[in-house]
């Protein structure tokens, strides 16, 4: 189970974005990588599809180690370390470190 999930918010802990924030919009588990909005801003030159789409230079969030982000507790609001709880129920339960609470 993986401790950061998609639109989960992120601060970003290494790097040039650290210590920005950033709504995760998706995850490659396979290469530990992650995308989060707004950050890791790379150019990506793009050819001429047809002319509704002209080529040219778009900027597109580059990927990020999941290690170099923290997830940020939308409880508490602290970029917090993640733990896991098994509930009665036998449901595995994300639990924020520093409240407690289940995110
Ligand atoms: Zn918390």
């Amino acid at each position: 189970m993986l401790k950061i999930k998609k639109n989960d918010r992120v601060e970003i802990i290494k790097g040039k974005d650290k210590g920005k924030t950033g709504k995760v919009l998706r995850i490659e588990p396979a290469r530990n990588r992650l995308y989060v909005e707004g950050i890791n801003i790379v150019k990506k030159h793009t050819r001429q599809q047809d002319q509704n789409m002209p080529g040219g230079i778009i900027k597109k969030e580059g990927p990020i180690i999941i290690s170099n982000v923290k997830l940020v507790c939308p409880n508490c609001g602290k970029a917090a370390r993640v733990g896991f709880e098994v509930k009665e129920s036998g449901v595995k339960a994300r639990i924020c470190r520093k409240c407690k609470q289940q995110i």
